[in-house]
């Protein structure tokens, strides 16, 4: 087999296409050499010796240690050098690399094939004993501490004890002998500490420390880290041996990393910092502050130190070509790591650079109009989760958190307000014009006006999929849930944060993309939606194929929506206008009513108000789809329950309270969510669908009159199982329809369709597409009733699941593919069976997720639906899912 890769002198054996055998790092410094840039020679173990290892006991095979002799003898060749012998003595670097860049795995080894005798050579050698002693207890210190595992603290005490008896503040003050003592004193506490001396031989001190990366592979933290990121253990990861250059050599040698673009602002000038005098691990140690590699970046830093543009401005040329070069190359921002040794530059590592999403754009953006990437490329660069980040406002990265309570971070974005603990309040504070931010245990359907008004939630009970999470993402509110740790004491408007009690009026910030409640105001950042993300968004809907509509229930819903490039609505659920301000009475005077007659005269007073909001949701969908989904919800939601409620209802409506709670507890169902309601309401209550749909073609009508657009309803029942129950329904919708244009002496076009969100249904999808007109997939409650587990509750034991890898993912977030997936298959195939033209689309919270966005692309779904800030999301997920 062959197990070493050698590169060096402008060649190498592999290539940055070889990053599965190779390794990231080990790929690209072969890449690197084959450009002709400045890498010192070395050779790279494949990571398929990882997994030998392990399979021969933890043993490195004969074959591959002669493999790696014969390569050192190249690097001997090529640096005129010679490994653990004679006047010019070879030092390498042992460093390990993975296919993908992975913490736990071992630290580099650096200066490796120093003793007591080599280090007098290259002293000699270089004309500078100091830096041949720097060299030495730099290699001792780190050998010791990743190779034989002694903590690396108690040599830094020894040095920190040398430089206060010495006086000096920096490392780089130490002479030539004090270094040598600190060797020795280095070379005593291993001895004392494990019973053993320091390994004198340079091969002993090879295989130690290349048997250290393999064994790294299998670390706690490694292994750890592959399991939550799905990494397959068999990947192994790769050992790179390379010669060492040294910027520990004196004032003309220094090491340091630097970024190609700006990594937070994507501007496109070189950033990055350096230490003069110092090998690679000073820079992240801390032990100096680093400076700054450019000039622009001295400055902004406000730093009086000089930048290496100033300080060694021919290694800043040179590096800056091959910066731009690598770009070429690479057609992506790249992450380098280099060193000069005297005067003469390195390249050590590249590596495609992480960073904002802010800057991602600008970057992407930038790459097309340097003609390096196509629109099409920029589109796949973006992560479409992370556009979450831009859409709402965000704190100031350099504001300093004043953290009072942690939950989950259940909808993205930062707010700041007043706090207020009733729903109530907090609409009067809006009206008055105060922010505020809203403080529930958990929030219900009652909540909320006040989840409108408020500019942030937060709860102290529920999870992900709470109301309050759903909602809140539904509405862009930023949202913090199930903060455990916070207590909301409703009754004395008193929130008891950690070392804090705040009342009713004091100022909270949240930040709901990561789960925090903080004291105060703080500085933000808004926004920005033109400028590169227009243009991203605009080469995304280019691509794709798949429509991107929204779920909105309001006109504000269905504007944010439409400023976001919504091309309609895919689900407005319609109990929701039923919540808002005086309509609940209604409401209630309809479901308490003894009987039809009682029934229909709230339901007249309901259709004006209905009709309203449709006619605004339509004209300000100006011509677009609409899906409006017939009245949903059991009824007793609407209806009040604690003793306090009922008499307070009672007294509003001149009802007597021991009969509504009669008529409430004859309403109360063991198991809601299956229990009356969708179209079985419908079929119970016709005369609540006809008021309905009398709404919806009255507001058509109303509409198509106002902006001269038609709409074309989309009239959607929900939960229907059986086609009979379709049947039912579409035959009241088609006969008030029919009412209606002869009243208005007009012609309507609409479509009755229905949710697939019970497991019959997609079973049945034929025989009930001979009825329906479209489907959408209402994934929510399909994966509730799929599962058979109910997404109120599921929060209770969903979390342990995951933590015991029963699942891995919870599947109200993340379509479960294989099941509810299958279901969705199978009625998109029925349905189309039946109806071949028949329009397809899901509605569900997965409409929004990126990576169940691809799976509808994959069945041929028509559009997805998602809440108002995640259409942008859907949009550039839909077209990733078709480059
Ligand atoms: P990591 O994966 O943690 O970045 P590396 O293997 O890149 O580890 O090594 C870290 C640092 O060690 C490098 O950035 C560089 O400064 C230094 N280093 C590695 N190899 C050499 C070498 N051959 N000569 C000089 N310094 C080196
Ligand atoms: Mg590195
Ligand atoms: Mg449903």
């Amino acid at each position: 087999t062959k197990w070493v890769y050698t590169f060096g002198n402008g060649q190498a054996e592999g290539s940055a296409l070889e990053g599965e055998r190779l390794g990231g790092k080990g790929a690209n410094l072969a890449e690197m050499c084959n450009l002709g840039l400045p890498v010192p020679p070395g050779l790279t173990i494949i990571a398929g010796a990882c997994s030998a290892y392990y399979k021969n006991g933890r043993q490195i095979a004969e074959e591959l240690k002669a493999q790696v002799r014969a390569g050192i003898e190249g690097i001997e060749e090529i640096t005129g050098r010679r490994f653990g012998a004679g006047d010019r003595p070879l030092l390498l670097s042992v460093r390990s690399g993975a296919r993908v860049s992975m913490p736990g795995m071992m630290d580099t080894v650096l200066n490796l094939g120093l003793n007591d005798e080599t280090v007098q050579a290259l002293g000699h050698d270089a004309g500078d004993a100091r830096f041949a002693w720097d060299s030495y207890r730099r290699f001792i210190q780190m050998y010791a501490d990743v190779v034989m595992r002694l903590d690396h603290e108690v040599f830094e005490e020894i040095l920190e004890d040398e430089k206060a008896r010495l006086g000096y503040e920096f490392d780089t003050e130490l002479t030539a002998n004090e270094w040598q003592h600190v060797v020795s004193l280095y070379k005593s506490l291993i001895e004392e500490e494990l019973g053993e001396e320091f390994p004198q031989d340079p091969e002993v001190q090879l295989w130690g420390a290349v048997g250290a990366v393999f064994a790294s592979w299998m670390s706690v933290r490694a292994v750890t880290y592959r399991q939550l990121h799905n990494i397959p253990e068999g990947w192994g990861t790769a050992v790179n041996i390379q010669a060492m250059v040294f910027g520990n050599h004196g004032n003309s040698s220094a090491t340091g990393v630097a970024f190609t673009r700006n990594p937070s602002t994507g501007n496109k000038s070189l950033y990055g910092e350096f230490l003069v005098n110092a090998q690679g691990e000073d820079v992240v140690a801390g032990i100096r502050t680093p400076q700054s590699i450019t000039e622009e970046g001295r400055i902004s830093s406000g730093s009086e130190r000089p930048s290496m543009e100033k300080l060694m401005p021919d290694a800043f040329k040179e590096l800056s070509g091959i910066c731009s070069e690598l770009e070429t190359h690479y057609r992506e921002m790249q992450d380098i790591e280099f060193t000069i040794e005297r005067g003469k530059l390195w390249m050590l590592q590249t590596r495609a650079g992480k960073r904002s999403t802010r800057a991602a754009m600008k970057i992407a953006v930038d790459m097309v109009d340097e003609k390096l990437i196509t629109e099409e490329e920029a589109v796949l660069r973006i992560e479409p989760s992370s556009l979450d980040q831009l859409l709402h406002p965000t704190i100031d990265p350099r504001v300093t958190r004043e953290i009072i309570g942690t939950g989950l971070p259940a909808s993205p974005g930062a707010a700041t307000g007043e706090i207020v603990f009733t729903a109530e309040e907090a609409v009067t504070a809006s009206e008055e014009g105060r922010k505020v931010i809203l403080l529930r245990v958990e929030t219900s359907p009652e909540d909320i006006h006040g989840m409108h008004a408020a500019e942030g939630i937060l709860t102290t009970r529920g999870g992900m999929t709470s109301h309050a999470a759903v909602v809140a993402r539904g509405m862009g509110i930023p949202c913090v849930v199930g903060a455990g740790g916070m207590r909301i004491d409703a009754r004395n408007e008193r929130l008891i944060g950690v070392g804090v009690t705040l009342k009713k009026g004091d100022v909270i910030t949240i930040d709901g993309s990561a789960g925090q409640v903080l004291k105060g105001d703080v500085q933000m950042i808004q926004p920005e939606l033109s400028g590169d993300f227009g243009r991203i968004m605009q080469w995304a809907d280019r691509a794709r194929r798949m429509t991107v509509r929204t779920n909105a229930d309001t006109p504000a819903d269905a504007r944010a929506a439409r400023s976001f490039g919504a091309e309609g609505i895919g689900l407005c659920r319609t109990e929701h206008m039923f919540f808002e301000g005086d309509r609940i009475h209604l409401m209630r005077e309809m479901i308490l009513a003894e009987d039809e007659t009682g029934r229909r005269a709230a339901l007249d007073s309901l259709l004006p108000v209905q009709r309203h909001d449709f006619t605004s949701l339509f004209n300000v969908m100006h011509g677009l789809p609409v899906t409006i989904r017939l009245l949903d919800p059991p009824l007793h939601e609407f209806l009040p329950k604690t003793d306090e409620e009922i008499a307070d209802v009672s007294a509003a409506m001149g009802m007597d309270a021991a009969a509504l709670r009669q008529r409430v507890d004859a309403l109360h169902e063991f198991n809601p969510m299956l229990g009356h309601r969708g179209c079985r309401l419908a079929i119970s209550y016709p005369e609540i669908v006809e008021m309905q749909a009398r709404a919806i073609f009255e507001a058509a009508v109303a509409a198509a009159h106002e902006t001269g657009a038609a709409v074309v309803p989309e009239i959607m029942v929900p939960l229907v199982g059986l086609r009979s129950e379709l049947d039912y329904v579409k035959e009241r919708i088609d006969a008030i329809a029919g009412d209606v244009m002869a009243e208005a002496g007009m012609r309507i076009d609409y479509l009755v369709g229905t949710m697939i969100e019970l497991p019959r249904a997609a079973l049945r999808a034929h025989i009930i597409a001979e009825a329906a007109e479209f489907f959408s997939f209402g994934t929510n409650d399909l994966t509730q009733t799929t599962f058979g587990i109910s997404r109120d509750d599921a929060s209770a034991f969903i979390p342990t699941y995951q933590r015991k890898g029963i699942i891995e993912h919870d599947p109200f977030i993340s379509l479960d593919f294989d099941g509810v997936g299958e279901l969705i298959r199978i009625a998109a195939e029925r349905g189309r069976r039946t109806r071949n033209d028949m329009k397809l689309g899901i509605c569900g919270e997965h409409g929004g997720d990126p990576v169940s966005i691809h799976f509808c692309e994959e069945i041929g779904l028509d559009y997805v639906s998602c809440s108002p800030f995640r259409v942008p999301i859907a949009r550039l997920a839909a077209a990733q899912a078709v480059i």
